[in-house]
């Protein structure tokens, strides 16, 4: 059976254990039962916006309580692969301040003035302004190349679709001319690694289980590693039948996990 070698999951956040303010009926007690069987779990979100202590504390106000190691944001990823690549590079942000404090965790100096960035970081900026916009704009103008923390175009809010990171990008790269070099989120290979690496397994002994087919499935799909489509947030089963890539596992929610055991 294929759950034998199964010793790893990478479970996305938003529509898969949360939507909105609200634990997904079955989402905690499946957790719970992954841990008590000795499944590794990383949570791996597009959010950018946010640090780890942020989500962490979201997290536990709705009653999971989760280690801030089993939690990878894109804003986590992004700074530990600019830390990486770029050391002691400065950075901008575009964005609210929860990435500023996520870059500041991974070492990373933020520029005193947009001239003097190597980077502009972009993510989602909720409170947005004309001048937030023009230094992001002035950063890019004195030559600091663009970093996403991902590129989604739309999240759900309470009351409908909200504009989402890609609005911020557009913003900058049709008034400045130049391209993102890079897109840190699901579904990049950057983000699979990272998932991949907290884990410590090989992608075929692992699972993605998301509620995106673009970002979750997709993820899997470019990584080799299984995945499971849960109907609990964005995708409709009707949307399955375009698809045209088998995915082990279509479940209602993440209670369904457990009928691999
Ligand atoms: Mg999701």
């Amino acid at each position: 059976m294929m759950s034998q070698s199964l010793k790893g999951w990478i479970i996305d956040l938003d529509g898969t254990v949360y939507r909105g303010k609200q634990v997904i009926d079955g989402a905690a007690e499946t957790i719970a039962y992954l841990k008590l069987i000795g499944m590794k779990l990383v949570f791996l979100s597009n959010r950018g916006n946010i640090s780890r202590k942020m989500c962490h504390d979201k997290l536990l106000d709705m009653g999971l309580d989760l280690s801030e190691e089993e939690i990878l944001l894109s804003s986590t990823v992004t700074a530990r692969y600019l830390q990486k690549r770029e050391p002691g590079c400065s950075v901008w942000v575009l964005g609210d301040k929860g990435l500023a404090d996520e870059l500041q965790v991974a070492g990373l100096a933020l520029a005193r003035t947009p001239e003097k960035a190597d980077w502009l970081v972009i993510t989602l900026h909720e409170t947005v302004t004309y001048r937030d916009l023009n230094q992001a704009f002035r950063a890019v103008r004195h030559g600091a190349k663009i970093i996403a923390t991902n590129a989604d175009k739309t999240f759900p809010g309470d009351d409908g679709d909200c504009i989402d990171v890609a609005g911020m990008i557009g913003a900058i790269v049709s008034s400045t001319g130049q391209e993102v070099e890079i897109v840190i989120g699901k579904p990049s290979a950057i983000m699979a690694e990272a998932a991949l690496d907290v884990l410590g397994l090989p992608p075929e002994e692992c699972v993605m289980v998301g509620d995106s087919l673009e970002s979750d499935i997709a993820l899997g799909r470019n990584a080799g590693i299984r995945t499971a489509l849960v109907l609990s947030g964005s995708t409709e089963r009707e949307q399955l039948e375009a698809f045209d890539f088998s995915i082990d596992y279509v479940w209602d929610s993440l209670a369904d996990a457990r009928m691999l055991f």
